[in-house]
């Protein structure tokens, strides 16, 4: 495992997105408790971003983290994310705006928000990286990098084009390893070849691991040791090149389970390898359609219809309900290409070696997306 920033206490972070709330707002002193137990444990690693909790994340991490605690004895991320600009004059005002609602002088990481094709060519036209660089070189940030979802030819175009980029948060866990529209393997390859650590973001995919068909609850029961979301934090903590794994976390005993493995952090030994991969088998197995994902198909469309990718949104879809997937969708069809721009030639069809009726599996993938 490499280290970026000896600041940084562990591998494992507190995700404030999903922070504990009591008639609408977030609870401060639920959320101080987490803090201080959190702080205890050893760990020292917040991530915020303005439109966590429509901006009270910031607020929050202000009133029960940055008030109590020295600035030295936390670090701190924040985000530029695509809603807070229009322009360059914009990204500066807003910057500072958002070290005033979070109470700090400068952000030990600061990460371009939930980059993918579209959005990046927003924040280079808007010089949104240069600011970041210039606001590094002001010490108001100590590190700039990006978050991303979307391909890994993206990711790759970004890394070359700004090569000062010092580290990337992915979508990673063990069922988006693979997965033809998240790209998890892909994309930490490219952070790889980029020579760029990685940050973690969704390693339960949304909560979503945590909550398994009875078959593969079986499976972790019979190792007779952590929680579902344990395997699955410890999975992506335990790649080489991962350096910090987020968890969004909601009360003190979600707290308390990840504090209690991630203290002192072991990777899955073989026996839990075997396991998750069973268990990622098994909730695969839900996938309706059967595409591998071998891209034949593609080559030969007129529309240029990304059909694999397609169908991994809706086999998303269709296994663990609304989390993620319809973003994904929007996101790959941001392009400017539907399902519904299907012209229903069938060229893909005769090439397809899994015999998949691709032009009906189209119209589901639009009457669930295009609605
Ligand atoms: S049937 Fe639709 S998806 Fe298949 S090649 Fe023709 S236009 Fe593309
Ligand atoms: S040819 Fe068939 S199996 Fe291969 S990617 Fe296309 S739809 Fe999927």
């Amino acid at each position: 495992m490499i280290t970026f920033d000896d600041k940084i206490k562990k591998n494992f972070g507190f995700g404030c997105m999903r922070l504990p709330t009591c008639d609408g707002e977030i609870d401060y002193t639920k959320f101080s408790q987490m803090i201080d137990t959190f702080m205890e444990a050893g760990f020292n690693y917040f991530d915020t971003a303005h439109g966590y909790h429509g901006g009270k994340s910031e607020i929050a991490l202000r009133e029960c983290l940055t008030k109590r605690y020295d600035r030295e004895e936390y670090v701190l991320v924040n985000k530029l994310s695509n809603f807070c600009f229009e322009s360059e004059a914009d990204i500066r005002p807003f910057f500072e705006n958002q070290l005033k609602w979070c109470g700090v002088d400068y952000f030990d990481i600061y990460l371009m928000h939930a980059q993918d094709k579209n959005n990046f060519k927003k924040y280079k036209e808007c010089r949104a990286y240069e600011t970041a660089f210039n606001l590094k070189k002001e010490g108001k940030v100590k590190h700039v990098g990006l978050s991303f979802h979307d391909t890994a030819d993206v990711l790759d175009e970004i890394l070359t084009t700004y090569p000062e980029i010092e580290i990337v948060q992915l979508q990673f866990n063990y069922i988006d390893y693979d997965d033809a529209s998240v790209q998890g393997k892909l994309n930490y390859e490219v952070c790889v070849k980029h020579n760029k650590p990685v940050i973690v973001m969704e390693p339960v995919r949304g909560g979503s691991l945590v909550n398994i068909p009875p078959a593969a609850q079986m499976i972790f029961d019979g190792l007779k040791g952590g929680s579902n979301a344990s395997y699955a934090i410890r999975y992506a903590a335990g790649f080489p090149n991962i350096v910090m794994t987020l968890s969004g976390m909601g009360n003190i005993d979600m707290l308390l389970d990840n504090v209690g493995y991630m203290k002192n952090f072991k990777p899955l030994n073989e026996a839990e390898q075997e396991a998750v991969k069973e268990v990622c088998k098994i909730i695969k197995a839900q996938n309706l359609i059967s595409c591998t994902d071998c891209k034949y198909c593609v080559g030969g469309c007129p529309q240029n219809i990304p059909i694999p990718t397609f169908f991994a949104c809706l086999n998303s879809q269709k296994s663990y309900g609304g989390w993620g997937s319809k973003m994904y969708y929007e996101i790959h069809a941001s392009g400017g290409v539907k399902a519904s721009d299907c012209i229903g030639c069938g060229v893909c069809e005769k090439i397809c070696p899994q015999h998949l009726e691709i032009r009906d599996l189209l119209k589901e993938v639009a009457a669930e997306f295009e609605k």
